[in-house]
């Protein structure tokens, strides 16, 4: 069985108080007995002061980004150990602003991957065609391809412990969203290249989510859940998409 999981990368936004008064607003509405896990991901700088408002309750804290090195000269990078250290559980890794901004490679994006299975943590392995390729009827290709590229490093098991998240580019911060049958699409793909060992690999959908459009997109038998940024930023719209996601 797939589990479920709202996730809330809130990118490079606010300050200690903003983040921590957010996840307490959080917290005060969200219990362990909700179907989904709600996982959130604060800037590094902030997720000491949010783990102190969460503790050990019902929301999971993660990391935006993660060193592929485990230790030494790396000036400005964080490791594994500091994450886990910090309290964290889950990494995301490829996330398309990473590797369209600060120029991550699939074999870059694999390492990190890597390293932080191996620390123990679970990366949230992301993936997505940009516009141009979906217009040029290469998505699944592409898609396919970023998730070959870790396979390859860390083999297929490795691959289907983790959490992977479709997110098109084209539907990142810009409020296009995938139609629900777009991405049930890929997201059917991404499950038949897993194979038998995907069918309880948790696959998220991110791109423009809101509560206005979460239900159609999580009733999709592929979706087990979403990757929200913008909308993840309002404590109540946040916890609007999270209680439509049905374990
Ligand atoms: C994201 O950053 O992963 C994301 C999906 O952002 P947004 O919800 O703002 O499109």
């Amino acid at each position: 069985m797939c589990k479920a999981l709202v996730a809330g990368n809130w990118k490079m936004h606010g300050t200690t108080g903003s983040a921590v008064s957010l996840a307490s607003q959080l917290n005060q509405d969200w219990a362990q007995n909700n179907a989904a896990e709600m996982i959130i991901f604060p800037p590094f700088v902030h997720i000491s002061a949010v783990r102190s408002v969460i503790g050990e309750g019902a929301i999971s804290i993660g990391a935006q980004n993660i060193s592929q090195y485990s230790d030494g000269a790396y000036t400005g990078e964080v490791s594994a150990e500091m994450l886990l250290d910090q309290g964290c559980k889950y990494v995301l890794v490829g996330h398309s602003e990473r590797r369209a901004v600060m120029g991550e490679s699939d074999q870059m994006v694999a390492e990190k991957f890597k390293v932080a299975q191996d620390s123990g943590l679970t990366p949230i392995l992301c993936v997505g065609e940009s516009l141009k390729q979906r217009q040029q009827g290469e998505t699944v290709a592409v898609v396919s391809a970023q998730i070959d590229a870790v396979i390859e490093l860390v083999g297929l098991s490795n691959v289907c412990r983790a959490v992977i998240a479709y997110e098109p580019v084209w539907a990142i911060g810009t409020g296009e969203t995938a139609s629900p049958q777009q991405a049930q699409q890929v997201h059917h793909a991404i499950r038949a290249q897993l194979g038998e060992a995907g069918r309880s690999t948790t696959l998220l959908y991110g791109g423009s989510v809101k509560a206005s459009n979460a239900a159609e997109l999580f009733a999709q038998p592929d979706i087990n859940g979403g990757l929200v940024g913008g909308a993840s930023l309002e404590a109540d719209e946040f916890l609007n998409i999270a209680k439509l996601i049905e374990a």
